[in-house]
C-alpha cells in the first residue's frame, strides 16, 4: 500500500470532519441547556463595550476640563504668535484652526514692536482681559477674504472743528447712521427691514484734545455680513456717492463733511475714512490704546460712548465688557446661519493671488523721470508700458494714453496697468467721461487685453491683443522681482505718510503728484 505523501503542488490535504462543537453540546447536554446562555454572553459583550466607551468618553471628558482649565490659567498659550502676519496666517491654514479671528499687538515692552495673533475670541478676550490696561496696544486684524460687518473709522482734527465737542460727535454719527439706514434700504442685496440703531450699531469713542475719533460697527440684522472688506468697501464708496451728491440739499449729508486742517477755508474732508477697508487692515480693538513712547503721553483708549452704555448694546461689568468686546469685532459672526453678500464683480483689484507689487508712474510714461513718488519703484516694464499706451491709442483713434499706477504678479508673468489720459473702452465703444480703463498684460500669452473701471462695465474684457516683440524680454524684469522684492507692509501707521492706493487717488492727485515730481 502506497503511503499517501502529502504534496502542496497538488492538492490540499484532507481535512478529517470534526463534529459539530454546538450539536455535541446540545446533544450532551440535551435538557439542561439554556439557549438564553448564548444571548448572556452577547448581552455581556455589548455591555463591556459600552463600559469601554463610557471610560473613553470619561478620560476624554477629564482631558477637555484639564485643557479648559490650562486656557483659562493660561489662555494667552492657546494664541498663535509670530512676527509675520503671513507666518500666522500658514499655521492656521496648515492645522485647519477653525474658529480663530486675528489680531495684532504693539508690544509694550518691545517698544511697539507689532505681532501678529490668531486665536479663538474667547481664549482672546480671556487672555486680553489680564493684560494691564496700560500695557493694551491691540488691534483686530481683517484677514483678506474673510467676512467682516460694516465698520467706520470716523475722524476729524478738533483744532480745525472747534465746534465738534461729544454733543455735536453724537449728531454726525446720528446723521451717518441715518443715512446708512437709506443706503441700506437702496441696497438690493441686503435686507434691512429689521435694521434697528440701538441693537445693531456699536459705537466706540477715543476722542483726544485735538482730534475726534470714533469707530463704528453696524451688525446687519439676520446674520448678514459682506464676504469680505472690499465688499464692505463697495457699500461706503456707494453711500459715500450719493452723501456727496446731496451735500447741497440734505444738511445730514453736508455736516459729514469737515475742515482738514486750520490752514482750510472750506469744509471738504469726509468724516469718513476710506482708507481702512484695505487687505489685512487692521483695526483698533476696544479698551486699547494706541502704543506711544515712554516719554509722550498716553493716546486715548478706545471706549463705549456715553449714549452707547444705554443702548442695549453695552451693559455693565466684567460681563458687560466682554459682551461689548465680542460685539465690537467687526469679523466675528455671532449668528449661527449667516448669510454673505457680496456685490457683482468686486474683489481686491485682482482675483490674483502670488506676491504682487505695485507703484505709481509720475505723468508721462515716456518721461525719463517716471520713476517714483511716495517710495514706490518705478514700472518694471517700461517699454511694455509705452508699447500698451501707443498701440491703444492707435487702435481707439485717440490720443494722450498713460500709466498712472501698476501692478505686477511676478509669479503669472503679469502686469497690470491702471492708465489716464484716454478713456476709450471697447465694451461700450466709446470714451467713458468719468471712468478709467486698465490693461492686463500677459507675458504668459505674450498679449495684452483691455478692463473697464466704469461700474456698467464690470466683468467685461476685451480681446486679446499682441505684444511687440521687442517688448517681450521685459517679462524677465518682472521674474527678478521676486528676488529683490521691495518693502511692502502696509500697516497703517498714522504717523507715516501712507500710500494711498489706486482707488482712492483721483486724477488731480496723480498730475499734481507728477508735476511735483517732474
Ligand atoms: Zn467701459
Amino acid at each position: 500500500m502506497r503511503r499517501e505523501v502529502y504534496d502542496p503542488r497538488r492538492s490540499p490535504p484532507k481535512r478529517v470532519p470534526k463534529p459539530d462543537a454546538l450539536a455535541v453540546l446540545a446533544e450532551a447536554n440535551k435538557d439542561s441547556v439554556d439557549p438564553s446562555l448564548f444571548y448572556d454572553s452577547e448581552e455581556k459583550k455589548r455591555k463591556d463595550r459600552e463600559e469601554a466607551e463610557e471610560r473613553q468618553r470619561k478620560t476624554e471628558l477629564r482631558r477637555k476640563k484639564d485643557r479648559l482649565k490650562q486656557r483659562e490659567q493660561n489662555p494667552k498659550d492657546e494664541w498663535v504668535r509670530k512676527y509675520r502676519q503671513q507666518d500666522v496666517f500658514d499655521e492656521v491654514d496648515d492645522e485647519k484652526k477653525e474658529h480663530v479671528r486675528y489680531f495684532c499687538e504693539e508690544m509694550h515692552d518691545e517698544g511697539g514692536k507689532r505681532q501678529y495673533i490668531a486665536a479663538d475670541p474667547v481664549d482672546f478676550w480671556r487672555g486680553y482681559s489680564q493684560i494691564p490696561v496700560e500695557k493694551r496696544h491691540f488691534y483686530e486684524l481683517m484677514r483678506e477674504n474673510t467676512p467682516c460687518h460694516l465698520y467706520f473709522d470716523l475722524e476729524c482734527s478738533r483744532v480745525a472743528n472747534p465746534e465738534v465737542d461729544e454733543a455735536r460727535g453724537d449728531v454726525l454719527i446720528n446723521h451717518l447712521v441715518d443715512l446708512v439706514r437709506e443706503e441700506l434700504m437702496h441696497t438690493d442685496e441686503i435686507d434691512a427691514t429689521n435694521f434697528d440703531v440701538s441693537e445693531h450699531v456699536i459705537e466706540l469713542d477715543s476722542t483726544s484734545e485735538t482730534k475726534f475719533s470714533r469707530h463704528i460697527v453696524v451688525r446687519l440684522p439676520d446674520g448678514q455680513m459682506f464676504e469680505n472688506n472690499a465688499q464692505c468697501q463697495h457699500f461706503v464708496q456707494k453711500l459715500w456717492r450719493r452723501v456727496e451728491s446731496r451735500r447741497d440739499e440734505d444738511e445730514r449729508c453736508r455736516a459729514l463733511f469737515l475742515k482738514k486742517d486750520t490752514e482750510s477755508e472750506d469744509a471738504t474732508e469726509p468724516l469718513i475714512d476710506m482708507g481702512v477697508y484695505t487687505r489685512n487692515r487692521v483695526f483698533r480693538l476696544y479698551l486699547s490704546n494706541k502704543y506711544s513712547s515712554g516719554e509722550s503721553a498716553p493716546k486715548p483708549r478706545l471706549e463705549t460712548t456715553e449714549r452707547q452704555r444705554f443702548w442695549k448694546t453695552s451693559k455693565d461689568g466684567e460681563k458687560g465688557k466682554k459682551e461689548t468686546f465680542m460685539r465690537s469685532l467687526a469679523s466675528l459672526c455671532l449668528d449661527l446661519s449667516p448669510k454673505f453678500i457680496a456685490f457683482e464683480g468686486v474683489t481686491h483689484q485682482s482675483v490674483l493671488r502670488s506676491k504682487e507689487f505695485r507703484g505709481y508712474c509720475t505723468g508721462s510714461y515716456l518721461s525719463p523721470t517716471a520713476a517714483a513718488f511716495n517710495g514706490n519703484a518705478g514700472c518694471p516694464c517700461p517699454r511694455t508700458a509705452a508699447f500698451v499706451c501707443e498701440d491703444f491709442n492707435h487702435w481707439s483713434a485717440h490720443d494722450g494714453a498713460a500709466v498712472r499706477s501698476w501692478t505686477a504678479f511676478p509669479e503669472y508673468g503679469v502686469l497690470t496697468l491702471n492708465l489716464f489720459g484716454n478713456r476709450f473702452c471697447e465694451n461700450v465703444e466709446r470714451a467713458h467721461k468719468s471712468n478709467n480703463v486698465m490693461f492686463i498684460v500677459d507675458f504668459r500669452e505674450s498679449a495684452y487685453y483691455q478692463r473697464c473701471h466704469d461700474p456698467d462695465c464690470r466683468g467685461t474684457r476685451g480681446p486679446w491683443r499682441d505684444l511687440s516683440e521687442d517688448v517681450l524680454d521685459e517679462s524677465h524684469a518682472l521674474i527678478e522681482m521676486l528676488y529683490e522684492p521691495p518693502t511692502l507692509d502696509d500697516d497703517d501707521e498714522e504717523d507715516v505718510a501712507r500710500v494711498p492706493t489706486f482707488d482712492e487717488m483721483d486724477e488731480e492727485d496723480v498730475r499734481a503728484a507728477a508735476a511735483a515730481a517732474l
